[in-house]
């Protein structure tokens, strides 16, 4: 016989289903009880909203409902009826519960208060049962299949690029190794150094950085594609916006200009975020309050100006701002906060690399909107990133959005080869190894741009959270591995 003849949570608040008999399965949120009567608030995770179960303790066990403390994992069979009390519809009156797995309430790390984010990082296997994880994975469920839709309804094909590969795209030297040898007695060559052809891959491995390099070679024959995958960086920054493993879209175009670039970012971002405002109220709507409550607690100068649903429609509904990087420096050299010496890192000279502190100063108060940033430095960027006729930038693009910094890097690539593989050698990256990338620019070769976009940067803009470990379900970052 199948077990899962439940209804869910969700559809008790979409569909009249009031005189119906049914089954719930779900997890004890509360439970309230006097003589007459108990109160289950049940939580199945297919909604915010929890409903309410009302046992009459004439009818049901009593030993049976001083098993359903909070924790609990209940399956209730019962009758919808109009509720009585305030704050629901209808309510699930119980003729039969059956405790499916009990939770010692002197155990249960859970209690029914508020816990604080950290405390809830120690416990990310059970995190999935309070308001706010359950919002959070929600929206990022909706954020993902928006991912998917919106590049597959503009006829983009999604690719899997290699987790493992021999390459490190972003050439920042962060990566993970892959390896089989025994790294207590690993083969040697003659200078001592290690022998990696007696590896697994007969040559060093690591994990990916970026999918983009591969992602280009296929657009060389499909045209428009997008990969989103996980990428791994071993940097060791520990801050709020930096995990080891995290989760990249990068969609990669022939045919398309550091300006088409530009335009498909911004709509991108947009379309996204606006699936989430329609698709996902009642999240947004709590995780609004949770932010606005989290204000509160921040100084003055610190606030945002605007709450969590303002900012989303604001990012939705206005233009990003699009000035090149030698404009910005202009701005925040000339700005008091610069003169002041406000900045960590004053700004003094072109050529130097935007810190976060700079990026936010743009998007936060001098815009106050989303920024995209174009035409860096070259010495800053990529060796990949197409050169402009000035001799001194590339056609980069960064994206920068309020509270984030840098969600998005992108750029136009060099297809001309002669200037590709200029660049590679003066930034001492082997060509040799390359040669699959450059056959790309040998044979058929054309203009074409791509971006990357750090999905979890994206969970962070969209949930309001304020730590890029509580947007994943199981962060990896230095020193935590755990689950
Ligand atoms: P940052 O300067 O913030 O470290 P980056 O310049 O290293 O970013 P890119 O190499 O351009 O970033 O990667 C593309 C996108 O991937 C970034 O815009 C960001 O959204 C995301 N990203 C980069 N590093 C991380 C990380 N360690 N954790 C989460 N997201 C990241
Ligand atoms: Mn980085």
């Amino acid at each position: 016989m199948a077990f899962n003849k439940r209804v869910k949570i969700q559809e008790l608040f979409t569909q009249n289903q009031e005189g119906k008999e049914i089954v719930l399965m779900g997890w004890v949120r509360t439970k309230r009880s006097n003589k007459n009567v108990s109160f289950i608030a049940l939580n199945d995770g297919s909604t915010i909203k929890n409903y309410q179960i009302v046992a009459d303790p004439n009818k049901i066990d009593e030993e049976l409902l001083k098993k359903a403390t909070t924790g609990a994992c209940l399956k209730i069979t019962g009758t919808v009826v109009a509720s009585q009390g305030a704050g629901q519809s209808t309510e699930l009156v119980a003729s039969q519960i059956e405790v499916l797995g009990e939770a010692d309430a002197e155990k249960y790390p859970l209690q029914p208060k508020k816990h604080s984010l950290e405390f809830l990082r120690e416990i990310a296997h059970l995190r999935m049962r309070t308001n706010t994880f359950g919002a959070v994975f929600r929206v990022r469920h909706a954020l993902a299949f928006a991912v998917h839709k919106y590049f597959n309804d503009k006829g983009f094909f999604y690719i899997h690029t290699p987790i493992i590969t021999a390459s490190d795209a972003e050439g920042a030297g962060e990566t993970f190794k892959v390896t089989t040898l025994d790294l207590k007695n690993p083969p040697l060559n003659e200078d001592g150094s290690i022998n990696y052809k007696e590896d697994f891959f007969e040559r060093e491995t690591n994990l990916t950085v970026s999918g983009q390099l591969e992602g280009e070679l296929a657009a060389m024959g499909l045209g428009e594609i997008y990969t989103f995958g996980p990428t791994f960086r071993a940097e060791n920054s520990n801050t709020a916006r930096h995990l080891a493993e995290f989760w990249m879209i990068e969609p990669e175009m022939a045919f398309y200009d550091a300006e088409d670039n530009q335009n498909l970012a911004e709509d991108f971002l947009k379309y996204v975020i606006n699936y989430a405002l329609e698709n996902c109220q009642d999240d947004l709507e709590f995780l609004d309050k949770r932010a606005a409550e989290e204000e509160t607690s921040k100084k003055a100068d610190q606030r945002s100006e605007m709450g969590l649903l303002e900012r989303l429609q604001f990012v939705v509904t206005n233009e990003f701002q699009r000035l090149t990087y030698t404009e910005a420096i202009g701005i925040l050299k000339n700005s008091n906060h610069n003169k002041k010496k406000k900045f960590q890192y004053v700004v003094e000279d072109w050529g130097v690399d935007l810190q976060s502190e700079h990026e936010r100063y743009l998007v936060e108060k001098h815009f106050k909107k989303p920024v995209i940033l174009t035409d860096y430095p070259k010495e800053i960027k990529a060796f990949y990133m197409r050169q402009n006729d000035d001799g001194k930038t590339v056609a980069a693009m960064d994206i920068l959005f309020p509270g984030i910094g840098e969600i998005v890097g992108g750029s136009q690539r060099e297809e001309r080869l002669d200037k590709l593989t200029q660049r590679m050698e003066e930034m001492h990256i082997p060509t040799e190894e390359m040669w699959w990338y450059l056959d790309t620019r040998r044979f058929g070769a054309t203009p074409h741009a791509g971006f990357g976009l750090g999905f979890e940067r994206l969970v962070l803009f969209v949930t309001g959270m304020g730590n890029i470990r509580d947007v994943i379900a199981f962060p990896r970052t230095p020193g935590h591995a755990e689950f």
